[in-house]
């Protein structure tokens, strides 16, 4: 498959890299739709280089219709259309069921004093195959892929992944009221939150 692979600071390829394969039984495959390109994807591009390895796939914020799945999942089958959130999270340890699976206690990077894996995103995050590619393994897929309606576009649901609960969680940790103004400082997620803006979106290979 093509995949988005980082090669050195500001040096990304794309180029061919073997498919996805089921490595556990709550793995899925999917066949990548579209893939976020975040303002997070920066620091890798930069200042996260010494966390990566030359041949890293990146990409956090897919979604694609499922291939294949692992012999213990149930929740989703070949042909269903998913979102899939960045970060990988069992959802039955004590940290998810509180509501934090960005903490998740199953993948949770102790080595470098992180909280959950999250999909391509350096080994300080577990150095997870990211989906800035055309297939994408899923690991803990029993809770994280998100099944969503046949019919509207894409970019429609893909900003479910990251960019929409980023932004939701911002702005409900900053109590703003209803009808409330906000000033939006820098770069990244709340710039593609914008209405109507969809640069954040690319189409698949
Ligand atoms: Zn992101
Ligand atoms: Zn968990």
């Amino acid at each position: 498959m093509k995949a988005a692979v980082w090669h050195g600071k500001r040096d990304v390829r794309v180029e061919t890299v073997p498919d996805p394969v089921i490595q556990e039984p709550n793995d899925i495959i999917i066949r990548v739709t579209s893939s976020g390109i975040c303002g997070s994807d920066l620091h890798l591009y930069e200042v996260l280089g010494p966390f990566i390895d030359a041949g890293d796939v990146l990409g956090h914020e897919p979604m694609g219709v499922v291939t294949e799945v692992g012999r213990s999942i149930s929740n989703v089958r070949p042909g269903d259309r998913v979102v899939v959130p960045f970060n990988v999270a069992c959802g039955t340890c004590y940290l998810c069921r509180l509501g934090l699976p960005t903490q998740c206690e199953t993948t949770q990077v102790r080595e470098h004093g992180k909280g959950a894996a999250l999909l391509g995103y350096t080994k300080l995050y577990g150095q997870v195959a990211g989906g800035q590619a055309e297939y994408l393994r899923v690991p803990q897929a029993q809770f994280g892929p998100i099944p969503v309606p046949e019919g509207p576009p894409d970019d429609r649901f893909v900003y479910l992944s990251d960019v929409l609960p980023t932004a939701w969680q911002a702005v409900e940790y900053a109590a703003i009221p209803t009808g409330g103004s906000v000033a939006v400082l820098g770069w990244g997620r709340s710039a593609t939150c914008a209405p109507g803006w969809r640069g954040c979106a690319v189409p698949s290979w």
